[in-house]
């Protein structure tokens, strides 16, 4: 079986959304692109967005990862300046968003009203109040490679609706299939049924 990775940085995974370096080419499966806080040049800026409009083709699937983030050093008014101009982008060309976060959350659910596409919390690892108060406010969430061992996060996963949810490796070195096998023992469903979940998620995230 095949599993959809939501959200990675690994170019032999060809079955998820791979996530373009700034000022990459984008290659010919499926790729989110954006400018994370930590890629945000100010001098550059303006080259920067022609770059997202320009290498925008077919197989874009969102926007992103974009956010807020507070260990980077880039001023927060700049990054939330960055963040909304994305958030425009994504209403323009009608394409989800995939948000990077720290630290930031109560910052992007105030976005989330800007937005008219889906927003996606990629890598969620943080405490069950963040995880409700964003499920309340309509965002999806994101699950990687912690679920594997953090029983508090697995307890999130738990209670977090089947429609309502993907699963990535980002970064991390790890076979997606062992966080899906993890997550059908969570949700006491068969490994078939939630990849069908997920891949029907992905459909209702990509209709908007
Ligand atoms: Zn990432």
């Amino acid at each position: 079986m095949e599993f959809f990775d939501f959200h990675h940085h690994k170019k032999n995974i060809r079955n998820g959304i791979y996530n373009l370096d700034i000022e990459q080419i984008p290659p010919d499966f499926p790729y989110s692109i954006g400018i994370h806080p930590n890629d945000i040049d100010i001098a550059d800026i303006d080259h920067q967005m022609v770059w997202m409009k320009d290498m925008m083709f077919q197989n874009c699937f969102a926007i992103g990862e974009c956010g807020l983030d507070s260990l980077v050093p880039t001023d927060q008014k700049i990054q939330e300046e960055v963040f909304l101009q994305q958030i425009r982008i994504s209403n323009e060309v009608k394409k989800p968003v995939i948000v990077h976060c720290v630290r930031k959350f109560y910052e992007v659910i105030s976005f989330k009203k800007k937005a008219e596409q889906p927003m996606i919390i990629h890598g969620f690892n943080k405490k069950r109040q963040i995880a409700e108060d964003l499920l309340a406010n309509n965002f999806h969430l994101s699950f990687g490679k912690a679920v594997l061992y953090n029983l508090s996060l697995q307890d999130i996963l738990k209670t977090t609706p089947l429609d309502k949810f993907f699963l990535e490796t980002d970064n991390e070195d790890f076979e997606i299939e062992e966080l899906y096998l993890k997550v059908s023992e969570i949700k006491g469903i068969s490994l078939d049924d939630l990849n069908e979940q997920i891949l029907e998620n992905l459909h209702t995230i990509k209709n908007g």
